[in-house]
């Protein structure tokens, strides 16, 4: 999904989803995100993509393998290990 337009961060460059259809990693309400999944799964980059994601608070689209939902759940265990709660 990323193209190289000069003001990517370095780790983009290596990104396994450059070129592919962006469309992929922003489906439609409810369609599947397999697809995307799939591209993510085999990605060098993927830690940095999940960290960049989870840094800029991006709210939509598939971002180092996971969904938005999924990436809340991260962002919230995190708040939740900064205030020293278990979670449990
Ligand atoms: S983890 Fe997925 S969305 Fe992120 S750069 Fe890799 S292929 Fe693209």
């Amino acid at each position: 999904m990323y193209e190289n337009d000069g003001s990517s961060e370095a780790w983009q460059d290596d990104a396994n989803c450059l070129g592919v259809d962006p469309d992929l990693f922003f489906p439609e309400r409810g369609a599947s995100t397999r697809e995307a999944k799939e591209v993510c799964r085999g990605c060098v980059v993927r830690e940095d993509c999940l960290e960049f994601a989870l840094r800029n608070g991006e709210k939509f689209g598939i971002w180092g393998g996971l969904s938005e939902r999924e990436r809340r759940r991260i962002r919230r265990q995190r708040a939740q290990a900064v205030r020293g709660e278990t979670g449990a």
